[in-house]
């Protein structure tokens, strides 16, 4: 056991049949390369990967086919050379069934990969190695595969006590860290060497369950061949969820970590330690976060862990580990905390730890849910220090602000209430719906609010304009009238004779003259050898021309 070092306890949690042994009897295998990859883009916390590659590109193992969409993600890689067929959405494993943007590569077969510089972490930059290992696609294998770069990040701007290797695996059937730990030791106390070089932590523990002794044994041979100075292996007493990075730094600091508050705040940070290996065989070997390792066990007559590339169909791993004719469900993850597949289509991605196949004699179907009788059981064992039943009584009554309120999002899922409740009710399901529920509206809510924005600027926009053309029309009314004023003021100063130089009057001028002089030519003149009384009628018809011309000029009638 450990020698002087004091461990703690945490509140709450069970102790189901941990159904372990039966997939450690058989060393890791390799899976074949199955006929088609379909490699999720988004496979960590964050963003997704814009894909770099389109159909017909040739790729090999290890190359980069997706880039990490800002600094809260990580990029993903080919597992195999081949052909890409389709970047395209797929279906993929989640309790949805609904499809998420993939890259769908035929393998050639020959699994060639691509030349990779090593990395010479020691003399880089820290920016350098964060910004290594999220193009190496590295994320927690533990379950919530957040980028690893920013976990990394913490040691430099916060003083770090404590870096904590989970190697505490706490839920039944899952052994695919016990199996990493055993085969494949020096490679986590490499990765965890070069953590505790880049945090600078005061110690580095590995914790570790007390039922998985050899892979305790194998552990600690390893951190004394690496002679790294501060590392401990520390056996934890099987609870589970001691393995909740909240719990296993509890148990081996004595350090709680409140509500709203983050593991960094105390100068700790936990690592799973198939995370830290994933940062030994990149930085040491060039070799992106391609497969991983997955128990395979339940109802399947040869349970065992899985080396698998991602992407592989999990069909195919049912199938060799075969998977007994009265399955009738598929689980990914363990029996507390995992979900119903709904396709065996979908891909192996890097949170797949665990993969069971159910049968009505190894999971039961639960029988019917009764009325909560308020017997406490439920808030015993939340190792949160929740109050599961209000919880659920608030979700049950869509007052997610009561759940809210309650720490909602405190609750880790881990199904220890559910586990204990007299009346069987689906607690967990609840505490999910309304989580679900609430992200919904959440995302209504800053759709509605991005919208009422784009509303808002538009309307800014279109008074903004409409003040703009307001104002050039009043200058250009303004210029207009100055320019007349300017004209009638330069028109009272101009010559008598200047009109004349103006074509257009000389023009008008030319055209009446000569109106003048037609009429004038048309006037009778006294014409020799005419009578006195023709002369006299000429006389009175002149006289009455010049009448009505005038009575047309004045437009007056003469008096009779
Ligand atoms: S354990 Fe079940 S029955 Fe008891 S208080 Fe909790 S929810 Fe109610
Ligand atoms: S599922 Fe949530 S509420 Fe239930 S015991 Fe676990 S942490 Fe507590």
């Amino acid at each position: 056991m450990n020698a002087l070092r004091k461990l703690f306890g945490f509140h709450g949690g069970v102790k189901p049949a941990p159904n372990k042994d039966l997939s450690t009897r058989e060393p890791i295998a390799q899976i074949a390369l199955p006929e088609r990859f379909v490699v999720p883009l988004h496979q960590s916390v964050g963003g997704t990967p814009r894909p770099l590659v389109a159909p017909g590109a040739q790729v090999q193992k290890g190359q980069r086919i997706g880039a990490a969409d800002g600094n809260v993600s990580a990029a993903v890689h080919a597992p195999t050379s081949g052909t890409v067929l389709a970047v395209e959405p797929r279906i993929m494993a989640h309790p949805s069934g609904l499809a998420g943007p993939a890259v769908v590569i035929a393998p050639d077969g020959l699994d060639t990969a691509c030349e990779r510089d090593p990395f010479l972490w020691r003399s880089a930059k820290p920016d350098e190695v964060r910004d290594f290992l999220r193009d190496a696609g590295v994320v927690g294998l533990g379950g919530a595969v957040f980028p690893s770069h920013l976990k990394l990040r913490a040691g430099r701007e916060h003083p770090m006590q404590t870096l904590v290797i989970n190697g505490a695996e706490c839920e039944p059937f899952i052994t695919c860290d016990d199996m990493l730990m055993r085969e494949r030791a020096t490679g986590i106390v490499r990765g965890a060497a070069i953590m505790g070089e880049l945090m600078q932590p005061r110690e580095v523990l590995i914790g570790i369950e007390d039922n998985k002794p050899q892979a305790v044994a194998a552990m600690r041979a390893a951190v004394q061949a690496a002679g790294v100075r501060g590392m401990e292996v520390v056996v934890v007493p099987t609870r589970y969820p001691a393995g909740g990075a909240k719990q296993l730094i509890r148990v081996l600091t004595g350090i709680e970590v409140p509500h709203g508050t983050r593991s960094t705040d105390f100068g700790v940070q936990c690592f799973n330690t198939g995370t830290a290996y994933a940062i030994w065989q990149a930085l040491e070997q060039g070799m992106p976060l391609i497969s991983r390792i997955v128990t395979v066990a339940g109802n399947v007559a040869r349970p065992r862990n899985f080396e698998v590339r991602i992407g592989t169909p999990l069909a195919q791993l049912f199938e060799a580990a075969q998977a007994l004719p009265d399955t009738e469900r598929y689980i990914m993850g363990g029996p507390m905390m995992g979900f119903r597949l709904p396709d065996l289509a979908a891909p192996v991605q890097k949170a797949t730890n665990c993969l069971l196949a159910g049968s009505p004699a190894l999971f039961p179907p639960p029988p019917p849910e009764m009325p909560c009788i308020r017997c406490g059981d439920c808030a015993k064992v939340c190792p949160a220090d929740l109050q599961p039943f209000e919880l659920y009584w608030f979700a049950r009554a869509h007052n997610y602000g009561k759940a809210q309120e309650y720490s909602l999002f405190d609750c880790i899922e881990c199904g220890c209430c559910s586990y204990v409740c007299p009346s069987r009710i689906p607690l967990v399901d609840y505490y999910r719906y309304a989580k679900s529920e609430i992200w919904a509206r959440e995302r209504d809510k800053a759709s509605a609010d991005g919208a009422r924005t784009r509303y808002e600027a538009r309307l800014a926009r279109a008074e903004r304009d409409k003040l703009e053309k307001a104002a050039k029309l009043a200058a250009k009314t303004a210029a207009g009238r100055q320019k007349a004023e300017q004209a009638m003021a330069g028109g009272a100063a101009a010559a008598p004779g200047e009109a004349a130089a103006d074509p257009k009057k000389a023009l008008i001028e030319a055209a009446m003259e000569r109106a003048r002089a037609q009429r004038e030519a048309a006037q009778p003149k006294n014409v020799e050898g005419l009578s006195a009384a023709q002369q006299a009628e000429i006389s009175k018809a002149e006289a009455r021309r010049e009448l009505a011309r005038q009575m047309a000029d004045n437009k007056e009638v003469p008096p009779e």
